[in-house]
């Protein structure tokens, strides 16, 4: 009775306080309280995402928390109701659209999904603490303090956690056991080692290390109750998901214009199609590597045979930092002199090579700054081989060859992440940072790199070449296998009960992965549930997007302006993007001085054409 009347009270404060906004203004003000809100609900997302006023709350996960989850959902959504779409600006629109799915998502998770009942795993409260302690930016003492406070509930935490879980399945138990294991050390050592350099009075330092070591036993006994738990006479819930729930944690996760089971049908398909031009290349390479060496007759065996042949053209170890910065410069100057995408010359890439300690974490990552952190430095971390194994090396090497490495780049910096984040921060919406959509944002990456083939592109010919080599292809197909056999493997395991030997062979023998490779994936996919498909799915439907606008637009078709297009409107599902860019003659409607041009030649063209159709009808046509 009473919450009815206050959500009666709040719809008509925001029909008559706002009456004379306009719909894209009333949202606006609306989207900042809806943060707020948001933050309140879900404090430890706000810590991960830089906002850190509450990063001394700790939510104990029990059925109040639950109801006041839902409550907040359920109150938002009805608000959503009374913003008319079509009166929103197209990203207003597609922000009401993540907001109102990210509800949606999470009304689903409570009722439905349940994981807080069978995945221990969601009960880890280290990785919160961890932030704490790393985060530069305040403090220490301060942080101490934060840490101190967000301990108090750290008991009735796993209490809550052990009064929800019931039948847990074995996987996300081991898991659970493991991580919480793995996270003692932030209580301990971690503590230990911040209290010593901190600047807060014995008193004070004593009270943290008591509070922690009541934390510590929280942790602790949870572990082994999960352990007794895991050894109990039980049936443990399956692992898989089940095809009803993976479809709509698929549409609720992935956002996509595609179901779960066409996104499937569509990478087996592909799958077939890449072992084919695998075949066709490696019967073309063949002589110039492999001459007088007998080709197997099993297809797959004799790509194999040319794939590790080429994956032995790698750089040394101690080259491996130098080579990929090397290859920015490169990048940046084929796309101009090909006309693919506007880089905004204004925020080149830093190349940062991974401090010593790091080495480990080799590859090559983007690391850009939070929504809270707007002005803060976006890296491209690179990490080196130094202190590795010679063997290590080598078959690290071999994975990241010459040929690999340059699709790495592409993929990572330019034009894929690193491109499409400096665009997203043209179009600033606090929503599409936190909300914004994985599908998209990894498919746009695996994107560029089929495109930028496509263009030639050829590390080996420089910029002005006209066609990526046979190798650069096959390794390229190799590549593409790992985010399509991802997303079957995924479906497979999930929805049609995939044996572990079978998914092992689709890994190893489809894939060509090595054997450590599979069996991390197995693992992977027996605790996560839909994730692994966002590469190939966003992947397709840019694709598919591209190849529709092509068609539409015929040879008015520009590739660039697609792009550009494309971009503009943030990190979003690809279907909402779909949807304005068929329906709209609108440009793109970033403000970088390029679009700026383009959008007065627009204008333009368009009073031109006004005009000339205004004589048209004066002449009586
Ligand atoms: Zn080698
Ligand atoms: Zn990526």
């Amino acid at each position: 009775m009473k919450k009815g009347w206050v959500l009666i009270v709040l719809l008509v404060f925001y029909m008559t306080a706002n009456a004379q906004m306009t719909m894209d203004e009333r949202f606006n003000k609306y989207k900042e309280q809806f943060i707020q809100q948001l933050w309140t609900v879900y404090p430890g997302w706000a810590s991960s995402v830089g906002f850190h006023k509450l990063d001394s709350v700790l939510i104990v996960p029990d059925e109040r928390s639950r109801q006041k989850e839902q409550e907040f959902c359920i109150r938002n959504l009805n608000v959503l109701k009374t913003f008319k779409l079509n009166e929103l600006s197209d990203l207003n629109k597609i922000d009401l659209h993540l907001i109102e799915n990210q509800l949606n998502y999470s009304i689903f998770n409570l009722q439905e999904l349940r994981a807080f009942e069978w995945d221990p795993s969601s009960y880890n409260v280290s990785g919160g603490f961890a932030d704490i302690l790393a985060n530069d930016h305040m403090p220490l003492e301060k942080r101490l303090r934060s840490f101190y406070a967000k301990m108090e509930h750290v008991p009735e935490y796993y209490e809550a956690a052990k009064a929800n879980i019931k039948n847990p399945s074995k996987e996300h138990t081991e898991l659970a056991v493991e991580q919480n294991d793995g996270g003692l050390s932030v209580f301990k050592k971690d503590l230990d080692d911040a209290l010593a350099k901190s600047k807060l009075s014995k008193e004070e330092k004593e009270m943290i290390r008591t509070r922690a070591d009541k934390s510590v036993v929280a942790i602790e006994g949870y572990v082994r109750w999960l352990r007794a738990e895991d050894g109990r006479n039980h049936q443990a819930r399956s692992f898989r998901l089940g095809k009803d729930l993976y479809e709509k944690k698929f549409a609720y996760e992935i956002q996509s214009g595609y179901s779960a089971s066409q996104i499937y049908a569509k990478a087996v398909a592909h799958k077939e199609e890449l072992h084919a031009k695998m075949y066709e290349i490696t019967q073309q390479l063949w002589p110039k590597y492999l001459k007088g060496v007998r080709m197997p007759e099993n297809k797959l065996e004799a790509i194999k045979m040319m794939i590790d042949t080429l994956s032995v053209k790698h750089v040394r170890p101690q080259d491996f930092q130098t080579a990929i910065e090397k290859q920015i410069p490169a990048l940046v100057e084929f796309i101009k002199h090909k006309d693919l995408i506007y880089i905004d010359p204004s925020k080149p890439l830093v190349v940062r090579r991974e401090p010593a300690y790091m080495a480990g974490v080799a590859g090559a990552s983007i690391n850009a700054p939070g929504p809270y952190d707007r002005n803060g430095n976006t890296y491209y971390n690179v990490g080196s081989l130094d202190g590795w194994s010679a063997a290590k090396s080598e078959s690290y090497l071999r994975e990241y060859n010459h040929y690999i490495l340059q699709i790495l780049n592409i993929h990572e910096a330019i034009p894929g992440h690193y491109t499409q984040l400096v665009y997203a921060n043209q179009s600033p919406s606090i929503v599409k940072s936190i909300l914004g959509n994985n599908a998209m944002i990894e498919g746009w990456a695996v994107y560029t790199e089929r495109m930028m083939l496509e263009n030639g592109y050829d590390g080996d010919k420089g910029y002005n070449s006209e066609e990526a080599s046979p190798e650069m292809w096959l390794m390229y197909y190799k590549w593409n296998l790992r985010s399509t056999c991802n997303t079957i493997l995924d479906y497979d395991v999930h929805t049609r009960n995939m044996s572990k030997d079978d998914a092992l062979k689709l890994l190893m023998q489809d894939a060509f992965q090595e054997k450590t490779e599979a069996l991390g994936k197995w693992k992977r996919v027996s605790v996560t549930q839909v994730q692994l498909c966002c590469y190939f799915t966003g992947y397709t439907e840019i694709y598919d997007l591209r190849e529709e606008m092509k068609s539409k637009l015929k040879r008015k078709f520009d590739l660039k302006q697609f792009h550009t297009q494309f971009l503009s409107y943030g990190s979003a599902p690809v279907k909402y993007i779909k949807e304005m860019m068929l329906n709209s003659e609108e440009r793109p409607l970033l403000m970088n001085k390029e679009n700026e041009k383009v959008r007065l030649e627009r204008a333009k063209e368009e009073k031109a054409k006004n005009e000339s159709k205004a004589k048209g009808q004066r002449s009586g046509k």
